[in-house]
């Protein structure tokens, strides 16, 4: 590869040269996944603290591989984002996400679906029109999806993205803030975006009841959201003991391990059946 140097001169770089041949093959490979059908929508049941019922799952997009396997996410969704094949992504996984939704809620279990965006999603001026237009193919109402957000893919271009988040909200999509906590300026986007949701990350949440620090951080969160009247959700559940701690501090829903960890979505009736009985 040709490289500019400071002084203006051009050298040719050859460890970059194969840094970016791997990258490209990624690409080449991530591309192709999606005619060869190599992507599963995983979901993640979401429930309330405090009945036990399910209200809602987490899209979350898997990856397998021919060769390697079970690719996780985030394997693949940074490098996604760098070369904005995350959009073709994006759009796959709403997709099977409304189609689930469909299935689910004729069968009598209608659940809000929350998917996650990322940076370039909410760059994407065409993403709002392209999502009604899912909902109104697959003939569901915008307040069945969720859409789940970080802070720092806020923080890239917040004022672009303020203006997507504004027009999705507009539609009647709830969003969430997911990850919350653990970006560097969360209560002035909480205080701007029109929010729904704050998902207080795992990492708070999966060791709480020994750790006091975590347990005031996770109780002033849960707080801090009720104030603003927005839903809150744990993730990161793993235990009896968490999820009783958190329903006595007022936390409206969570998801984990010790309810179920993210299962392909053509399982979740089988599931869901299991967990009423
Ligand atoms: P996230 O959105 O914060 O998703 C939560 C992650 O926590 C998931 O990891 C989930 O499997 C995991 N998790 C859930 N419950 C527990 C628990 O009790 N204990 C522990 N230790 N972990 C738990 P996963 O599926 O590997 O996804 C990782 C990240 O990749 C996600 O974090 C999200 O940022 C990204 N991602 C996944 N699917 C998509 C997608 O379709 N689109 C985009 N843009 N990003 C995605
Ligand atoms: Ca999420
Ligand atoms: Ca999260
Ligand atoms: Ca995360």
């Amino acid at each position: 590869a040709a490289k500019q140097r400071n002084d203006g001169a051009v050298v040719y770089d050859a460890a970059m040269d194969k840094s970016s041949e791997k990258s490209l093959s990624l690409l080449t490979e991530l591309r192709n996944a999606i005619e060869r059908n190599e992507f599963r929508l995983h979901v993640q049941p979401k429930i309330m603290l405090d009945t036990g019922k399910v209200v809602g799952m987490e899209s979350l997009v898997r990856w397998v591989h021919p060769e390697r396997g079970n690719v996780f996410p985030d394997e693949f969704i940074p490098f996604a984002e760098q070369t904005g094949f995350i959009r073709v992504l994006t759009r796959w996984v709403m997709e099977k996400s409304a189609e689930l939704c469909h299935e689910l809620a004729a069968k009598g279990y209608p659940l809000k679906v929350s998917v996650n965006l990322s940076t370039r999603d909410l760059l994407d001026q065409d993403l709002p029109a392209k999502f009604a237009e899912t909902l109104a193919r697959h003939k569901l109402a915008p307040s069945s999806f969720c859409l789940e957000i970080t802070e720092s893919a806020i923080m890239d271009d917040p004022v672009r993205a303020q203006n997507t988040l504004e027009r999705l909200s507009a539609m009647g999509v709830d969003l969430s803030i997911d990850d919350f906590g653990t970006g560097y300026s969360s209560l002035a986007y909480l205080k701007r975006l029109p929010v729904n949701e704050l998902k207080i990350d795992k990492s708070f949440v999966l060791n709480m009841e020994n750790d006091v620090g975590d347990t005031k951080i996770v109780r002033s969160t849960i707080d801090l959201g009720h104030n603003m009247g927005l839903r809150v959700v744990a993730e990161g559940i793993e235990s009896e003991a968490v999820w009783r701690l958190l329903a006595e501090l007022g936390c409206d829903q969570g998801q984990g391990y010790f309810m179920s960890r993210p299962i392909p979505g053509d399982q979740l009736i089988a599931w869901l059946e299991k967990w009423q009985a």
